[in-house]
C-alpha cells in the first residue's frame, strides 16, 4: 500500500468509525451468529497474492460485522463496561502508526517517560496514597498474575524464583486469600504461578457480599496452625458479580500483622476514585503492596490498558527482571525499563490513549460521565424496588444492578429457570444485551452501566423491554 493509498483508506476508515460510534445503536446488540456462521464465510487459506482493499473492506462489513457484538452499543448493560471514546482510538492509532515497542527506556523514552506520568495523574485522580509506582499491562489478569509471582518470592525470600518448587524445601504449600465474590483471574493466576486452585482459600462474605476481615483472619490463623503458608491477600474493590467493595481498612492491618503480601483488585470500581464521594472506595489502600485498575473499562480508554501500581518496583523488577546481554543498555542505572516490570517482553505504546482521554475529556468531564452511569444503575435499582413482580438481589452500591423476576407461585428451582430463560429472551431480541451471574444460588440478571453513549433513555429501553418480555 502507497502513502495515496494508505490516506485515501483511512479517511474513509476514519469516516466509518466515526459513523460507527455516532449509530452504534442500529445493530442488535449481541451479535446473532451461530457457532461457525462466520468462518464459514472466510476462505481456508490466505491469498496468494494480495487484494484490494475495497474488497477487503467490503468483505469486513458484510462478513465480519454480523459476527460482532457491539460493546459501545448505549444498551450493552452486560458484564462490565468496555468502553471507547474518539480521544482514545486516535491514541491509539498513533501508537499503531509508530508501532514503537516500549520494552526499554531506550527503545522509546517518550513512551516509558509519558508512561510514567500519566500513571502518576491517574494515581493522583483516584486519591491512591503517596509512594505508589505506576506501569500499563494488557489486563487486571496479568497484573494479579504478577502481584501473585512478587508474593510468591517476598514469602521464600527468592528461592522459588530460583530453585522452582524445590526452593520450598518442603514447607507446605503457599496460599491465597481472597472471597468467594473475587474475579476468577485470581484462581487463574495461582494457577499458572505454581500455587494450585486447592490453595486459594475462600474467605467468608458479609451481607454486603464484601470480605469478612475477621474470618480473613482466622483463616490465615488455622493455616498457620496446620503447617501451611499464608502468602498472599486479595482483596476486591468492586466485585465482578456485584461490586460489592471489600474493606482495605480493615483487612490491610490483617495481612500486614501476618506478613502478607496484599493485592488490591479495583479493576472495574477503581475508576470511580475520581469522584470525591466515591474516594473512600480506597480507604485503606496505603495497606496494599499493589493494586489494579482498568481504564480499559470504565474510563473512556479502549481496550487494552490496565495500570498496575506498586509500593517497592525494586521487588517487582527483582522478581521479574532478566538481562540478557543483548538487552543492556547504557542507561540502565538511571531509567526504567518496564520490560522489567511486567510479563511480556514487548510493550504496545499504550500510554498514549490514556493520555488524549485524560488530556481530551479533562477530570471534570470524566467525573461527570461515571458519576452519571452510577446515577442511572440507581434509578434503575428504584424501578426494580418499587415493581411488585421484580426482586433486586444486592446492594447497588454502584453501576451494577443485580436483580430477578419473581412472580407469585413459583419455588426457587423455576424461578431460576424462569430468569435464565428471560436472559436469554431479551438477548435474542438484541434491542439490550446484559448477563447473568449467581448470588447463593440464586439466577441473577446483571444491568452494569458503563457505555460512553449509555443515557437515560436506554436504561427506559432496558426496564421497558425486560417487563414486555418477562410478561
Ligand atoms: N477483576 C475484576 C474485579 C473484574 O471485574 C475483571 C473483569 O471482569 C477482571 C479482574 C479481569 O479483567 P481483565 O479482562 O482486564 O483481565
Amino acid at each position: 500500500m502507497n502513502s495515496e493509498e494508505f490516506r485515501r483508506h483511512g479517511y474513509e476508515v476514519i469516516d466509518w468509525i466515526a459513523d460507527y460510534l455516532e449509530h452504534a445503536d442500529r445493530f442488535p446488540v449481541m451479535s446473532r451468529s451461530k457457532p461457525g456462521d462466520i468462518k464459514a464465510l472466510i476462505p481456508d487459506s490466505a491469498p496468494e497474492d494480495g487484494e484490494p482493499m475495497e474488497t477487503i473492506l467490503e468483505d469486513f462489513r458484510r462478513d465480519i460485522l454480523p459476527g460482532v457484538t457491539h460493546w459501545n452499543h448505549p444498551r450493552f448493560f452486560a458484564y462490565f463496561p468496555a468502553n471507547n471514546s474518539g480521544p482514545s482510538i486516535l491514541g491509539e492509532m498513533l501508537s499503531a502508526g509508530l508501532g514503537v515497542n516500549s520494552m526499554l527506556w531506550q527503545t522509546s523514552p517518550a513512551a516509558t517517560e509519558l508512561e510514567e506520568k500519566v500513571c502518576g495523574w491517574l494515581a493522583e485522580l483516584i486519591g491512591l496514597p503517596t509512594g505508589f509506582h505506576g506501569v500499563i499491562q494488557d489486563t487486571a489478569s496479568t497484573t494479579t498474575l504478577c502481584a501473585l509471582v512478587c508474593a510468591r518470592e517476598k514469602a521464600t525470600a527468592f528461592a522459588v524464583n530460583s530453585a522452582g518448587p524445590a526452593g520450598l524445601a518442603g514447607a507446605g504449600p503457599l496460599r491465597v486469600y481472597a472471597s468467594r465474590e473475587a474475579h476468577s483471574s485470581v484462581i487463574k493466576g495461582a494457577k499458572i504461578a505454581g500455587f494450585g486452585s486447592e490453595n486459594v482459600v475462600a474467605v467468608d462474605i458479609d451481607e454486603n457480599r464484601a470480605m469478612d476481615p475477621a474470618d480473613l483472619d482466622t483463616k490465615i490463623t488455622a493455616d498457620l496452625a496446620d503447617g501451611l503458608i499464608p502468602c498472599c491477600v486479595v482483596a476486591t474493590v468492586g466485585t465482578t458479580g456485584c461490586t460489592a467493595i471489600d474493606p482495605l481498612a480493615t483487612i490491610g492491618p490483617v495481612a500486614k500483622k501476618h506478613g502478607l503480601w496484599l493485592h488490591v483488585d479495583a479493576a472495574l470500581a477503581g475508576n470511580a476514585a475520581i469522584l470525591p464521594e466515591f474516594r473512600w472506595i480506597l480507604d485503606g489502600a496505603e495497606h496494599a503492596d499493589s493494586l489494579v485498575l482498568n481504564p480499559h473499562k470504565w474510563l473512556l480508554t479502549n481496550f487494552d490498558c490496565s495500570v498496575y501500581y506498586v509500593r517497592d518496583p525494586d521487588h517487582l523488577e527483582r522478581t521479574l527482571s532478566i538481562h540478557p546481554e543483548y538487552l543492556k543498555t547504557g542507561r540502565d542505572r538511571e531509567v526504567n525499563n518496564f520490560m522489567d516490570w511486567g510479563i511480556p517482553l514487548g510493550r504496545r505504546f499504550r500510554a498514549l490513549k490514556l493520555w488524549f482521554v485524560l488530556r481530551s475529556y479533562g477530570a471534570r468531564r470524566l467525573r461527570e460521565i461515571i458519576s452519571g452511569h452510577i446515577t442511572l444503575a440507581q434509578e434503575f435499582a428504584g424501578w426494580i424496588d418499587e415493581a411488585p413482580a421484580w426482586e433486586r438481589l444486592a446492594p447497588v452500591p454502584m453501576n451494577t444492578v443485580c436483580f430477578r423476576w419473581k412472580p407469585g407461585g413459583m419455588d426457587e428451582a423455576t424461578l431460576n429457570a424462569a430468569n435464565q430463560a428471560l436472559v436469554h429472551r431479551v438477548n435474542a431480541d438484541g434491542t439490550i444485551y446484559l448477563t447473568h451471574t449467581k448470588l447463593d444460588e440464586i439466577f441473577s440478571i446483571r444491568l452494569a452501566v458503563g457505555q460512553r453513549a449509555t443515557q437515560r433513555e436506554h436504561v427506559v429501553t432496558a426496564w421497558e423491554t425486560l417487563q414486555k418480555m418477562a410478561g
